[in-house]
């Protein structure tokens, strides 16, 4: 494709629902897609690298950031704070390049209406006993956090309707397809086309 506008694709999903895994393929198989790290004072896992799945920093760093106004969107997650760096999504924009956002809905929620623009899409497992079963599975968190974070997933999940598109995770390689299909077809929007001649050869003299 020769005309190329940098876009904004937004992911929410309970937990569980397997959205690290899909947004991993996307961002492995389109190269156009830069992924903004988002700032956390969670702890880490560990499996987690700091500058690679997050910034991990304490709370007096994150509400200095929000002070200084750093953050184009934050919210508070299962009692930690998350937060997406403006300027990292800013100049990946401006060079053209998609950028992913994983963040949850109420992240979501302030983008669309401060930026009014965005691909917002929101994946979950097919059923809340299958979420439970594979944040049980993944075995990264304590029994009381798991018990919010399930909590929280049935909240969650009663905002779909604020996204543009649902995916439901039951078979991981069909998931996908529904979320790289997406990403294909946001891509062949007229409206994003400035003009036809930048889009199609020029006609020989
Ligand atoms: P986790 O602790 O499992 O990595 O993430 C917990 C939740 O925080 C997930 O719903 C994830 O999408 C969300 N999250 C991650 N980064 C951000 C962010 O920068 N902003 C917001 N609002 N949520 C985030």
């Amino acid at each position: 494709m020769k005309v190329w506008k940098g876009k904004l694709f937004v992911v929410s999903a309970p937990s569980g629902a397997g959205k690290t895994s899909l947004c991993n393929r996307l961002l492995e198989e389109e190269e156009r897609i830069s992924y903004s790290i988002s700032y956390t004072t969670r702890q880490p896992r560990h499996d987690e690298e700091h500058g690679r799945d997050y910034f991990f920093i304490n709370v007096e760093e994150f509400e200095s950031m929000i002070e200084d106004g750093e953050f184009i969107e934050w919210a508070k997650v299962h009692n930690n704070y998350y937060g997406t760096r403006k300027k990292t999504v800013e100049e990946y924009l401006a060079d053209g390049r998609d950028v992913l956002l994983d963040i949850d809905p109420q992240g979501a929620r302030q983008l669309r209406k401060k930026l009014g623009y965005g691909v917002y899409i929101f994946i979950t497992a097919p059923s809340i006993a299958e979420l439970e079963k594979r944040l049980r599975n993944r075995r990264t968190e304590p029994e009381e956090i798991m018990k919010l974070r399930l909590d929280n997933a049935r909240k969650e999940l009663k905002l779909f309707g604020e996204y543009d598109y649902i995916i439901l995770n039951q078979d991981f390689d069909e998931a996908y397809r529904c979320l790289s299909s997406v990403y294909l077809a946001e891509h062949l929007k007229t409206i994003d086309i400035n003009s036809i001649h930048d889009l199609m050869e020029k006609e020989e003299q």
